[in-house]
């Protein structure tokens, strides 16, 4: 096998840039190929090093066939061309950036009086945006979040270099922006780098104010821009938000371009996966998609029980394990309302001046005794309310969509949710076995589809089992 020297590979590389210069977009071409270094070249195959995987993935996707036909041009036979993620010229890149930015810095402080912007750390919290109760140390780690707490970890000691974007998802009040906010207080607190946390809603907000407001709105959009492209972290919260917001999509878009061009860390969080937010444009999804997408499941029992210790530590309230096991038994699936819960309790207790016991925690909550005995009549009745249908079209043959969709619908819920078996199911329904059976998997296989459906079961299983 033949190797070429040193020379003819950046030689060759820089001829084959030359070419490539004309074919592919500058907006591509300036970020992505400029930076590349020329590595080996052997008879078949020619390897180049880029900092960024995001390089490698829309150059081998998009514009493969466009380097390969401009090798082949200059060598005048067909190689295969491989990319190379190195690490040392990613720093590199970054420091050319940091230098560049400094500049900009300087320039600026010059011609502003707010150069002591950041010169104490309160300013800086504000400008961050952060709420500083979130911190890993008073994160309780369980089976259900300790690969999105491992990850969180990872990034916040080395941002911009591993998982980039974090995806964190899961359902409501289980963590999210607890464990991201983490990361933006260990980066403020530790390191020079400045964090900023955003919900997805104030970003849609600011962007609206801009876009709305007399005046000249391209200063006032690169103000914006500047402000979001200027961070070393960029933490934003419950991204599912986006659905349906074009503009915002686009300008999400660019702001991650910028940040990601630049090795700056990104956090996404969502209730759901990205492939579950409707309308996003696949060049968005994929972006969500390229770092690490973690999820964070509701915790167990265990864990629902180490949470309330900790919260009786830090408050300095003391709960007996009783009372503790009491309410981790009854709130399952949301920490959030699981800390609602015990913040109710010892309020209660502090203002009669009582100590806790189960009996009162029950009092205090409200609790009643068997709410969870779910019948299929309860179940009828929410379904019909719902959806605004007589309860006797449930038992009936009506085919009219909307009734078969209802009835579908609570055949679903008094299968998932009552004790009860098929022969009672028929009997209250008034339908045979193989309908209760073809309604409940035609619902199920459906959920997985269907998002409108998704919805309508999530918002009734919350309805009745809270009933
Ligand atoms: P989400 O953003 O997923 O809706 P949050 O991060 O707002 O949820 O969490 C809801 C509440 O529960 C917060 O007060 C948070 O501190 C607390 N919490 C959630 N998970 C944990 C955990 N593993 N350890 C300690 N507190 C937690
Ligand atoms: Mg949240």
């Amino acid at each position: 096998m033949k190797l070429m020297d040193e020379n003819n590979v950046v030689k060759i590389w820089n001829e084959v840039l030359k070419i490539l210069e004309n074919k592919i977009p500058k907006s591509t071409f300036e970020p992505w190929f400029l930076p590349m270094v020329a590595q080996s070249y052997d008879e078949n195959q020619f390897t180049v090093l880029t900092g960024h995987l995001m390089a490698k993935q829309i150059i081998m996707q998009q514009y493969y066939s466009v380097v390969i036909e401009a090798f082949e041009n200059v060598l005048g036979k067909n190689i295969n061309f491989n990319m190379i993620v190195d690490r040392e010229i990613m720093k590199k890149i970054q420091k050319e950036f940091q230098k560049q930015e400094k500049e900009e810095e300087k320039k600026q402080a010059k011609n502003s009086s707010n150069d002591s912007k950041y010169d104490n750390l309160k300013q800086m919290q504000s400008f961050c945006n952060l709420n500083l109760k979130y911190k890993f140390e008073n994160f309780v780690v369980g089976e259900n979040n300790k690969f999105a707490y491992e990850a969180a970890r990872t990034v916040a000691m080395s941002p911009g270099e591993k998982y980039n974007p974090l995806f964190i998802y899961g359902g409501s009040g289980l963590g999210k922006t607890h464990i991201m906010q983490s990361v933006g207080h260990y980066i403020l607190h530790n390191t020079d780098l400045r964090p900023k946390y955003i919900k997805s809603e104030e970003f849609l907000n600011e962007l609206v104010q801009c876009l709305i407001r007399s005046g000249d709105t391209n200063t006032k959009m690169n103000s914006f821009r500047q402000k979001y492209r200027n961070v070393d972290i960029l933490l934003i919260d419950d991204i599912q938000f986006i659905e349906g917001k074009d503009r915002m999509k686009e300008e999400l878009f660019n702001t991650f371009e910028a940040l990601y061009l630049k090795g700056k860390q990104i956090i996404f969080t969502s209730d759901r996966q990205p492939k579950d937010i409707g309308e996003l444009p696949d060049r968005l999804r994929s972006r969500f998609e390229w770092g690490l997408l973690v999820e964070i499941k509701p915790p167990e029992f265990e864990t629902r029980v180490e949470i309330l210790k900790n919260m009786s530590k830090a408050n300095v309230v003391d709960v007996s394990d009783d009372v503790i096991n009491f309410l981790a038994e009854v709130y399952k699936k949301n920490v959030r309302e699981l800390e609602g819960a015990f913040n109710k309790i010892t309020a209660y207790s502090s203002i009669y001046g009582t100590e806790m016991t189960v009996d009162l925690a029950k009092k205090a909550l409200n609790y009643k005794e068997n709410v969870r005995f779910i019948t299929s009549g309860i179940v009828a009745s929410e379904v019909c309310k719902y959806f605004n249908i007589p309860e006797k079209e449930l038992k009936g043959t009506g085919r009219s969509q909307k009734i078969a969709y209802a009835r579908q619908v609570a055949i679903y819920l008094a299968k998932e949710l009552t004790n009860e078996n098929l022969t009672s199911l028929g009997e209250f329904f008034d339908k045979k076995h193989s309908t209760i059976i073809y309604s409940y998997e035609k619902v199920k296989a459906d959920l997985l589809t269907n998002k409108q459906l998704e919805a309508n079961i999530s918002d009734l299983k919350n309805i009745i089992e809270q009933n």
